[in-house]
């Protein structure tokens, strides 16, 4: 994997306002800030090669951990060399996220030398790629998995960076509860008439 390919040999975005460099404490490389990004700027637009679940399974585990879930069956893989943008890492406190299905823009404004960071829970639906999470942030969940999504407190944090397909799975989770909260309201007004009839 040559990180040091060129932005105009790259087939996905990365703003020419990051650079990839090893993370050693992380064993691998990450992205960072070469200088202050303001709220809302695009950092990143992946590409790659469109797979379903089934294939992502055959593909060599270094495809598989740079891979983003588009869909709830679809996953966008470079199967090239890993590029620049592939590099982004997880954090559970980040700060940047998705802004449709393959874009990154920065959550706030991101000083110089900052590591750029996203919250897979933000794109992932399924569990293709867990992992035990040290990243160091106080709220750190101490996991990554495909569940993660459903957290509620992360709903309220995210707002609005989730991948469509994640949003549109939350907006039922709520319609459902909310619903189920209205038949729960709707009984318990009925017990307390038939109380005061009998
Ligand atoms: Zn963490």
């Amino acid at each position: 994997m040559d990180v040091r390919r060129s932005q105009s040999t790259s087939n996905s975005y990365l703003s020419p306002k990051c650079i990839v460099r090893i993370a050693e404490e992380k064993g691998g490389y990450a992205v960072y800030a070469a200088e202050p990004i303001a709220k809302g700027e695009l950092l990143v637009m992946w590409s790659g090669t469109l797979v379903d679940s089934a294939k992502l399974e055959t593909l060599p585990d270094a495809f598989r951990r740079h891979s983003l879930q588009v869909e709830d069956d679809l996953f966008l893989v470079s199967l090239t060399d890993c590029e620049p943008a592939d590099y982004v890492n997880h954090s559970c406190s980040p700060n940047a996220g998705l802004s449709g299905q393959i874009s990154l823009v920065s959550m706030r404004d991101i000083q110089a030398g900052e590591e750029i960071t996203y919250d897979y829970a933000m794109s992932d639906g399924s569990d293709y790629d867990e992992f035990p999470c040290s990243c160091g942030a106080p709220q750190c969940r101490g996991h990554v998995g495909g569940k993660d999504w459903r957290n509620e407190t992360l709903w309220v944090r995210y707002a609005g960076y989730y991948s469509p397909y994640l949003a549109v799975r939350i907006m039922r989770m709520k319609n459902r509860r909310r619903a189920q909260l209205r038949r729960s309201r709707i009984d318990g007004v009925g017990k307390s008439a038939s109380l005061l009839t009998t």
